[in-house]
């Protein structure tokens, strides 16, 4: 039933709203380059448009002195959505990185926080099953840190789906009825994976895997993470990035090493975006590699991880 109101949401944004028109006929135009790594490829986006997203500002002070553009009143006159419970609103997101591309933010102003609201990724998953609904911390990738929101873009567009169902990197760790956890090797980004058809079951690992991640940042509003969930034959999917640092070194460069990378869920799904022409030509498997390393947890942290929760 959402994939129809969707897709009517998408015919009529993309006739009624230019900029969105603009950007998604844009899209068709973006270029994407792969690079090969030992059993893996990772795509590159060359996506000018995200540029606004990729440079945010989202220091506080920044933050505070914007208005806020997920809030219903300072969003374009031309954007309508799709309501949901939980307060939740369903729109169509101008600056598409998927060919359907969703921006789902909650209707009142409240900061964007994981640990509460878990639950409620969930259940956006199973309502919206044609799309991999993703997370992005205040300090992990959100160009709105102030606002609850997540994103949602149509399944099989991301490596990571297919290199879960092959299983060349990912390992069983955990198998009880109702909840699996997996862990990740040899893919560049450490990741802990949960599956299962019991959302109490992987509510509460995802807990355990909050506290044991918050007590490593007890400085930060919460632990730096990114998530992707997926519902498919009646069980979700969610692959856990957690994160040591926001941007890479290259981000701040002003010599010739500058890259404009700013990781989040999409780009650690296997597609990293790159809004400058240049950094597109230019960036190697090596500079993956770095990002990657500087970014998020290597194999030895999330097998740390993965002791603590278990
Ligand atoms: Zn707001």
């Amino acid at each position: 039933m959402y994939s129809e109101k969707i897709n009517e949401l998408f015919s009529e944004q993309l006739s009624a709203w230019e900029l969105a028109r603009l950007n998604y006929r844009g899209l068709s135009k973006v270029r994407t380059r792969k690079l090969s790594f030992d059993g893996f490829e990772v795509l590159v986006q060359f996506n000018p448009a995200r540029i606004i997203s990729s440079s945010a500002k989202v220091d506080v002070r920044s933050i505070e002195e914007r208005p806020c553009f997920l809030c219903s009143g300072n969003r374009p006159k031309e954007q309508t959505g799709i309501p949901l419970d939980d307060d939740m609103v369903i729109l169509v997101n101008p600056f598409p990185i998927f060919r359907r591309h969703l921006t789902i933010p909650c209707e009142s102003h409240t900061g964007q926080r994981i640990f509460n609201n878990f639950s409620l990724m969930l259940s956006l998953s199973r309502t919206m099953h044609l799309y991999t609904v993703f997370y992005n911390g205040p300090q992990s990738g959100a160009s709105a840190p102030d606002h609850l929101h997540f994103q949602a873009g149509n399944i099989g567009f991301m490596p990571i789906e297919m290199d879960f169902t092959e299983g060349r990197h990912s390992r069983l760790v955990l198998s009880n009825p109702g909840l699996e956890i997996w862990k990740w090797e040899g893919y560049l980004r450490g990741i802990i994976t949960l599956r299962g058809n019991d959302a109490g079951k992987l509510a509460g690992v995802f807990g355990k895997l909050f506290e044991s991640l918050a007590r490593r940042q007890p400085e930060r509003p919460e632990p730096m993470m990114n998530i992707l969930s997926g519902y498919s034959s009646d069980e979700w999917t969610i692959h856990i990035f957690p994160r040591k640092q926001h941007r890479p070194r290259q981000f701040f460069s002003s010599g010739d090493d500058r890259l404009l990378v700013s990781p989040a869920a999409v780009d650690l799904g296997g597609v990293l975006i790159t809004p400058r022409e240049e950094d597109y030509e230019k960036i190697t498997g090596e500079d993956v590699i770095d990002i990657f390393s500087q970014v998020c947890f290597n194999d030895t942290e999330i097998e740390a991880l993965v002791s603590e929760i278990i």
